[in-house]
């Protein structure tokens, strides 16, 4: 049995517990993973959708996909669309007189959602699904795995060449093109996000937008990067010092990365399969907490990884959902302070019954660049 056999026989599964006879995945990771074939949407222009049958696929695409779907998937059944794309949808699903057909809510428009009601006529009923792929997709199998690990190297050698790269005066802006580059070069197809280098005052925004700011003596600098390979994304942050500063400046960093090091250290050490996300959570917060800092840390724990760079299962305060064993997961406590910056420390992981098996491997030693 394939690894995407396997994949559809799970989801048949969860689709005869809802009593759907169908389902149509417009979502295109799930597209992806539910059939093999890759096309990438661009805005609001579908590169096509799955039609998961009781013992069919079907993937209704247009003209600029169909010998890549051939290619990507060779036992895909390709259907190409016309000029409606909802009257491709009626005309195979009308064929097979299925009902009812669920879809996914959090992805379809209410746009397509009508066009389709339009064609369906009665014939079949659209029934909302909420993350039914999403949910397939939190345990990953070999393959998925061995992506993983591939990207989080590409990921841990790119920063490999920041430390060797990274001056005082260069700006953000550079040293992110430059880990592009450099993970591009070293067999990257691409990034799982864009490049986050932030600097100073903006190192205290956990999404800060790059900027032209150079690297000033005594500023924190958060490095937050992953690569990505066959679809699938690593994620990693570390956070380095600039030497040099107002006096106490290092100190300060010093004392701040301590703490996030020991949080992260005690989550990493104790997440294992069982355990819900809030759990999980509670292992830093409780260290960043008991050290002072409990309104610096502004986000989750951590969340899953895999051809969406945030999916399930999410490790957070809210976070009711057990993790299990074969979760792809980060683990990124972090502490952040307006007007200085911040540091966050994230590696990627494994869950396993026993434990975490830490797929990054970049140094978490305290790095003062520019010494
Ligand atoms: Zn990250
Ligand atoms: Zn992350």
């Amino acid at each position: 049995m394939s690894n995407t056999d396997r994949r559809l026989a799970r989801l048949r599964q969860s689709m005869a517990e809802r009593d759907l006879r169908a389902l149509i995945i417009s979502k295109p990771e799930n597209r992806r993973y539910f059939s093999g074939f890759s096309g990438e949407d661009s805005g609001a222009d579908s590169a096509g959708m799955l039609i998961v049958g009781p013992s069919w696929v079907r993937l209704v695409t247009d003209a600029r996909y169909v010998d890549r779907a051939a290619e990507e998937a060779p036992d895909l059944e390709v259907v190409r669309r016309g000029d409606e794309w909802a009257q491709t949808m009626a005309e195979v699903m009308g064929a097979l007189a299925v009902y009812p057909v669920g879809f996914e809510e959090e992805h379809l428009t209410c746009q397509r959602r009508r066009a389709l009601e339009e064609q369906a006529r009665g014939r079949w009923a659209l029934v909302p699904t909420l993350a039914l792929g999403d949910d397939l997709r939190a345990v990953k199998d070999d393959q998925e795995i061995g992506h993983t690990r591939r990207a989080a190297e590409i990921t841990d050698a790119a920063f490999g060449h920041f430390l060797t790269i990274a001056r005082p005066g260069m700006t953000e802006r550079v040293l992110a093109w430059e880990l592009e580059r450099f993970m591009r070069e070293n067999g990257a197809e691409g990034l799982a996000f864009p490049v986050h280098v932030a600097a100073g005052t903006h190192a205290a925004m956990p999404h800060a937008p790059l900027s032209d700011h150079p690297l000033a003596p005594g500023e924190a600098v958060i490095v937050d990067m992953g690569a990505r390979v066959e679809g699938y994304c690593a994620d990693m942050t570390r956070t380095v010092v600039v030497a040099g500063g107002a006096p106490g400046e290092i100190e300060q960093f010093r004392t701040i990365y301590g703490i996030v090091l020991q949080a992260q250290q005690a989550a990493m050490s104790s997440i294992r399969a069982g355990m819900t996300g809030q759990e999980a959570d509670a292992l830093a917060r409780e260290v960043i907490t008991a050290a002072g800092y409990a309104e610096g840390f502004t986000h989750g724990l951590g969340h899953g990884v895999g051809l969406e760079i945030h999916e399930q299962p999410s490790l957070r305060k809210t976070a009711e959902g057990q993790l299990s064993s074969g979760m792809l997961v980060t683990v990124e406590p972090g502490i952040y302070q307006s007007g200085w910056g911040g540091v966050r420390i994230e590696d990627l992981a494994i869950v396993h019954d026993v434990g975490l098996e830490t797929l990054s491997r970049s140094t978490k030693e305290l790095i003062i660049i520019g010494e």
